[in-house]
């Protein structure tokens, strides 16, 4: 790529990329807790996907039980550090909670979960839980992500041998490549991983299922089959010279920022990231860490239809990223590198079947940004090819339907939980998911 940013100094990309919330102090969380009203009807555990009791964890930390706290929180999530961080809380839990109506600042739950999951993660002992003995059944699970890892933690817990099949040589999928940086990094994920994994789950790395061993196999290996796997790489928009060098794929982009090897990452000077929901924005605060000078996001709609929520959206502002609405993309340019992109304008049309406002192309309303560096940001595609040929399992609009109680697949022997189901939502939801599915599959093979 030509027109390389200089690179900047470690301290700059460590002062850059260093963690957005800090952690709370024992004072300071014992504070926050108190302020808590240990409300009966707890919005805040509604509104969380996977039902922490909310009150019940603040009470625990306000009266110094902050091991009582974390289990707590751990009987209703597992990945419960990488939620505690990367949740869009103002969305879920601190957005309902009742404080607001006083007129208040909301509890800091995310903040008082981090403190209370780290402090037990940064102790020798982990056992906060009783295992059932040994039941001779075996789960095979698809997938090292926030789903499989949940899965994975409570069958384990059940007395079942628990194998995951994970394709990278890290485990850990979204937890420890998708997230960006300065919100939860890779060494939380992995200290997560290493939880579950106490408790008995083996992780395969490096196994690609439909590869390095068929779905055939493990159905013959396995007592019952849990895919947890999450979504591809961006999609495309069939717009010329997509293979210019400094195109890049938001995801592999955020990828290559988590292995914290910053002066290593190719990046722009001018950079465009097309679409606009959180991976485009985690994309483009991470080239703005990384020293581009100026970084757009261009969107087809407006800011009304943007899929980042707010918090995201600020963020991005203030970190210098400029929003261009009603602007699509018409074709890349350069010779063998990114030179610009050139854009029409739109406006919006009637609701589409999704009941968002169509884009319409603007006449004669084309212009060019110049640019040296263009990250697609557009969705990510269902990756699991090796699922379509198994006839009995089936897949609607790029995602594996199942009951959405036991989470269990057309085949009965096959469950499934996270963004293969749902076509990518957050974390939390992958790590319900996984859990109720490992009760689907103990009720399953309980008949047996
Ligand atoms: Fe505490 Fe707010 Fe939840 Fe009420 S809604 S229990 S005040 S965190």
């Amino acid at each position: 790529m030509k027109n390389i940013t200089q690179k900047l100094s470690d301290a700059e990309y460590e002062k850059n990329f260093e963690e957005l919330i800090s952690p709370f102090t024992n004072n300071a969380a014992v504070v926050e807790a108190i302020r808590c009203l240990y409300c009966y009807d707890s919005p805040c555990t509604k509104a969380c996907p996977t039902h922490i009791d909310i009150p019940t964890f603040i009470k625990k930390i306000s009266t110094g039980n902050i091991l009582g706290s974390a289990k707590t929180i751990y009987e209703s999530n597992w990945v419960a550090l990488t939620c505690a961080k990367a949740c869009p809380v103002d969305d879920l839990c601190e957005g309902a909670c009742v404080l607001h109506e006083k007129g208040e600042k909301p509890i800091e739950i995310g903040r008082l979960q981090r403190f209370a999951v780290e402090d037990f993660l940064n102790r020798e002992t982990k056992n906060l839980f009783d295992k059932k003995p040994t039941n001779g059944k075996s789960v095979g699970i698809i997938g090292s992500g926030p789903a499989g890892l949940s899965c994975g933690a409570e069958l384990s817990l059940l007395g079942y041998d628990v194998q995951i099949y994970e394709s990278d040589k890290i485990p850990g999928g979204l937890n420890t490549w998708g997230i960006a940086p300065y919100k939860t990094n890779r060494a939380d994920s992995l200290k997560e991983v290493e939880l579950v994994k106490s408790l008995g789950v083996t992780i395969n790395t490096g196994v690609t299922v439909g590869e390095s061993i068929s779905f055939d196999d493990l159905l013959v290996k396995h007592d019952s089959i849990f895919i947890g796997i999450g979504l591809g790489e961006s999609g495309i928009l069939n717009i010329s010279s997509e293979n210019l060098s400094g195109v890049f794929d938001a995801i592999e982009f955020i990828r290559e920022v988590k292995k914290e090897n910053w002066s290593a990452v190719d990046i722009g000077k001018r950079v465009v990231v097309i679409g606009a929901g959180n991976t485009a924005i985690d994309a483009a605060a991470g080239a703005v860490h990384l020293g581009a000078e100026d970084v757009k996001i261009i969107y087809r709609r407006s800011r009304a239809e943007m899929p980042a929520n707010d918090f995201e959206f600020e963020l991005a502002k203030n970190n210098g990223v400029v929003f261009q609405f009603l602007t699509s993309p018409v074709k890349i340019y350069g010779d063998s590198c990114v030179e610009g992109i050139r854009c029409q304008k739109m406006e919006l049309g009637k609701n589409d079947s999704k009941g968002r406002r169509r884009p319409i192309p603007v006449p004669n309303s084309e212009f060019d940004i110049s640019c040296d560096m263009v990250v697609f940001a557009l969705g990510q595609n269902f990756k699991a090819e090796f699922l379509q040929s198994i006839p009995d399992i089936k897949i609607v609009d790029d995602k594996v339907e199942v009951n959405p109680e036991s989470f269990q697949t057309a085949n009965p022997k096959v469950f499934a939980g996270g963004d293969c189901i749902n076509g990518g939502k957050e974390v939390v939801n992958a790590a319900y998911d996984g859990k109720q599915a490992a009760y689907g599959i103990d009720k399953y093979l309980s008949n047996f």
